[in-house]
């Protein structure tokens, strides 16, 4: 394929790209976003094959096919809570592509430059390596920290500012270390060297964030895995990687700033990588055993009671409905009401579930209409006018304590604030905490009424008895 072809080639792929991208920003729409995406993400890899560079189809296309069953395998198996953890673990590969592509262009004897171009070409290799292994362990340890296997609690070391700043300070000194260097054997010390610390850099800023903190940093990854994607373009001189990488890293970041947002964190000490508990505040208690007072339990029975004589109803979905399953019958009775005149709506806190989007996600999949989907800032003045709210599977985004307890780990993060409603039910196993491990003061309060159970249970319970 010519040079010319394989250009126009990408800028088609890139136009559906933004295209994807601008069609993702609307529900409606997302579908279509997606089969963009699709379409240009296979005119790019088809005219990436065919171009000139590629000599041997051997081993391009059989790890091709070990990677096609593989992602089909996984895309078949995964649950939608495992989701999250996907994600997390699709940006470490992002990550380490460019640490393996970026040591793979150092050694190449074939990408030799010299002067001016050879300092550009060392620092792109350098950034891109640097982006990618912190991308690469830092994502890693999201995936613990999602899948459960590594404590959500924030890793507080000592000095723990200054430890980043002096791996940032080291590893800027190895860079003029590195680009001095006139032969690959003497510049592939400090670039091991700066790996190994971007490494560990990695690992300790995720580390260092707490709980409920983590939809921050799975959007920072996200924008992460981007740029280490564009600086991997930058060392290939491949321009679709550039814009490709550009644009995930862009919206990632601009997700990251919505997501700090309505979590009212810094964007600043976000990137500074000193978010979380601060070393002054109280660490998330892992309760459930410390009472806080008496809970009142309801049954389905009573609960269809109560939506029967209600005029408002609000449900608020979290993470539980997810891992329930619970949605469809949700979308039942939510048709069932509206039948029976009630005004039915649902309440979307920003870091619901375990992904941004996770709850719009799972409705739209169960075929709940998008007008009745309110956002928190859109709804949350409606709680005093509304008669029953219905809390599925949620829990710190309905906490109380963010707004009057200061010392909360997640103090200062808006909540939907339920419990101005005339009566809360809530969905739960048991008197777990929450992702953030805190005890939730709502489940105490004198209208809340805790309905015990599996999500999916429970919702059939109400809609038979409806
Ligand atoms: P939470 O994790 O705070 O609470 C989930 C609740 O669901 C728990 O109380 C749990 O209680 C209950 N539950 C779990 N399974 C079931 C089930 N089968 N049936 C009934 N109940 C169930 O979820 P929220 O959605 O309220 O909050 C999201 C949290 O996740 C926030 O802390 C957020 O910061 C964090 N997070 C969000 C991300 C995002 O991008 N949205 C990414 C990473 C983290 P029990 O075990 O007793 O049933």
């Amino acid at each position: 394929m010519t040079e010319g072809i394989i250009t126009a080639a990408y800028i088609i792929a890139s136009v559906l790209f933004i295209l994807g991208l601008a069609g993702l920003s609307r529900q409606e729409s997302a579908r279509r976003g997606n089969i963009y995406a699709m379409i240009g993400m296979l005119i790019a890899i088809v005219a990436t094959i065919l171009a000139s560079q590629v000599t041997s189809y051997a081993v391009i296309f059989s790890t091709m096919i070990v990677g096609i069953f593989i992602g089909l395998y996984v895309a078949r198996k995964i649950e939608m809570t495992g989701m999250p953890q996907l994600v997390a673990m699709l940006h470490s590969f992002v990550g380490l592509a460019a640490v393996l592509i970026g040591f793979a262009t150092y050694i190449d004897p074939a990408s030799h430059y010299e002067g001016v171009a050879k300092t550009i070409h060392d620092v792109e290799i350098y950034l891109g390596v640097f982006i990618g292994a912190v991308t690469f362990t830092g994502s890693l340890i999201a995936f613990g920290k999602l899948q459960g296997v590594i404590d959500g609690k924030p890793l507080l070391l000592p000095a723990k500012h200054w430890l980043n700043l002096s791996m940032i300070l080291l590893s800027v000194l190895l860079l003029f270390i590195f680009v001095d260097a006139q032969s690959i054997s003497s510049g592939i010390t400090p670039l091991i060297i700066m790996t190994i610390i971007a490494f560990v850099f990695g690992v300790h800023m995720v580390m260092s964030v707490g709980g409920a903190d983590m939809p921050v940093v799975v959007s920072m990854l996200n924008s992460y895995s981007g740029w280490a994607a564009a600086a991997t373009g930058f060392m290939l001189s491949n321009d679709l990687l550039i814009i490709t990488g550009a644009l995930v890293g862009s919206s990632g970041a601009i997700l990251s700033y919505i997501m700090c947002r309505a979590m009212n964190r810094s964007f600043i000490s976000v990137i500074a990588g000193g978010f979380g508990a601060s070393e002054g505040m109280a660490v998330a208690k892992t309760t459930g055993d410390e009472e806080q007072g008496e809970v009142i339990s309801i049954t389905t029975a009573d609960t269809a009671m109560l939506f029967a004589e209600a005029k408002n109803v609000v449900i608020v979905p979290g993470y539980g409905m997810a891992v329930a399953r619970a949605q469809h019958i949700v979308s039942e009775i939510v048709k069932k009401l509206q039948g029976q005149g009630v005004n039915v709506r649902f309440a979307i806190h920003p870091v619901a579930g375990r992904l941004p989007g996770h709850m719009n996600v799972l409705l739209a999949e169960a075929k709940v209409a998008y007008d009745i989907v309110l956002e928190m800032d859109e709804i949350n003045e409606d709680f005093p006018k509304t008669d029953v709210v219905l809390v599925i599977g949620a829990n710190d985004i309905v906490n109380p304590g963010a707004l009057d307890d200061p010392t909360s780990p997640i103090a200062g993060m808006p909540v939907l604030e339920v419990w101005d409603a005339t009566h809360v039910i809530v969905m739960k196993r048991s008197m777990a905490a929450g992702y953030s491990g805190i005890d939730n003061p709502l489940f105490y309060k004198e209208n809340t009424k805790l309905l015990f159970g599996d999500a999916k249970e429970s919702v059939e319970g109400i809609l038979s008895e409806l």
